[in-house]
């Protein structure tokens, strides 16, 4: 799950990390007051989408009035912003954020992932702060530190203080940069992030280290233990199709093909994704219904493939191992009745009550395409789509 810059901020605020102080605001006359109540001569306001590039993008400014919040607000909120990380069609603004200007002398780049391989949580970091890391992973590689901290020591004070002279920073600023990045790195631990992203880390003019930016996701199998940040959500950033499947705790994930599949099981998921692409065509979606779906689950399912404009054909991989192959096929023909269904549907299943699912299947009417074996299900749908 991920969240805003300014909930980013207000979480990283509470474990100590030095934030910029600031006001989020929805509305014009919001963005004006919130300007007066930092009570400086200079602010940045800020958009807030779940996307970065907001700078090049014209969705950050500084400002020094009431008046110009007010303006700036008026021209984003409830309109897109397109940056280069939202595709063409941009995210709708629905909040600014104002912040006190920090007059920045130093821009560096700071970030904490998961390194799977050195199974541990990793510090990145870099001189060349405020541009993509990936652009500086092409271009300078040399440029990026990686550090993996040892999870029985925690972030180490020695350690903290290695990538400080690696960045360059001195004298106060070594310590000030290794309090930062240690509270950094409870705050990682302790909420159940798999990323903190803070681009740009600055050195301001007046010698102070702190986050001008930040980007936090969290794992999602954390957040039971975490109500207040799951309470962070914003729906309206979210896939709606996501959104929906999770209702239902259906694994699904959205992707650029045509073709929908609906699978039980992560694994069979994967090869039939693969197989997909090896017949030629490209799936739509990930989605695994899971092992004991009802009719019910399916029948969501099915309705969430069909509602992505996008789909031009259907292919249901199932292995009836706990699921039963006529509970799956009840569900599939109630929700094809129930959104009448217009795209062709290849289904391939074996297992449990097999027999029984072809014939509900065959006996409901719908238009059904059924296949013999897996790669048989890839060829017809992918055939289905005129390919
Ligand atoms: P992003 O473009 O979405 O990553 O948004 P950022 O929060 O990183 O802001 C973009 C850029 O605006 C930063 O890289 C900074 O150069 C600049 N910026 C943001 N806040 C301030 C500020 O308080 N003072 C100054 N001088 N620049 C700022
Ligand atoms: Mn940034």
């Amino acid at each position: 799950m991920n969240i805003h810059e300014f909930q980013a901020k207000q979480v990283l605020g509470r474990f100590g990390v030095p934030v910029p102080k600031g006001q989020p605001a929805a509305t014009p006359e919001e963005a004006a007051a919130a300007f007066r109540a930092l009570g400086q001569p200079k602010a940045v306001i800020k958009a807030q989408i779940h996307a970065g590039g907001r700078g090049k993008a014209g969705g950050v400014k500084l400002i020094g009035s009431a008046d110009e919040a007010r303006e700036f607000a008026a021209r984003l909120l409830g309109k897109p912003l397109v940056t280069h990380q939202t595709g063409p069609e941009g995210r709708v603004v629905r909040r600014v954020y104002l912040e006190e200007a920090s007059q920045v002398a130093r821009e560096l780049y700071l970030g904490l992932v998961i390194d799977r391989k050195a199974a541990a949580v990793a510090v990145i970091a870099s001189t060349e702060g405020g541009m993509e890391i990936e652009e500086v992973a092409a271009r300078t590689p040399e440029k990026i530190i990686t550090d993996p901290v040892n999870p029985l020591l925690g972030m180490a004070p020695f350690q903290a203080r290695r990538i400080a002279f690696a960045l360059g920073l001195k004298d106060k600023q070594v310590g000030q940069f290794a309090a930062l990045l240690g509270a950094l790195y409870r705050a990682f631990v302790e909420t159940d992030a798999s990323l903190i992203e803070i681009n740009p880390l600055v050195v301001t003019a007046a010698g102070r280290v702190i986050c001008l930016d930040a980007k936090i996701s969290f794992d999602d199998n954390g957040l039971f233990r975490h109500p207040d940040i799951r309470e962070l959500r914003d729906p309206n950033e979210e896939d709606p199709a996501e959104t929906e499947a999770a209702k239902y705790d259906l694994s699904y994930v959205h992707l650029d093909g045509n073709i929908g599949c609906m699978v039980n099981g992560a694994g069979l998921a994967m090869a039939t994704m693969d197989i997909v692409k090896y017949y030629g065509a490209e799936p739509a979606n990930f989605l695994d219904v899971g092992g004991g779906a009802d009719a019910q689950k399916i029948a969501a399912a099915f309705r969430i493939l069909l509602s992505d404009a996008r789909v031009k054909a259907v292919l249901i991989n199932v292995f009836g191992g706990i699921m039963q192959c006529d509970v799956l096929a009840r569900g599939v023909v109630d929700a094809a009745r129930e959104v009448k269904l217009s795209v062709p549907l290849v289904v391939r299943m074996e297992g449990t009550n097999v027999k029984e699912g072809k014939q509900i299947l065959a006996a409901s009417g719908i238009k059904v395409i059924t296949a013999n074996d897996m790669a048989d299900a890839a060829r017809r749908v992918v055939e289905s789509i005129g390919k």
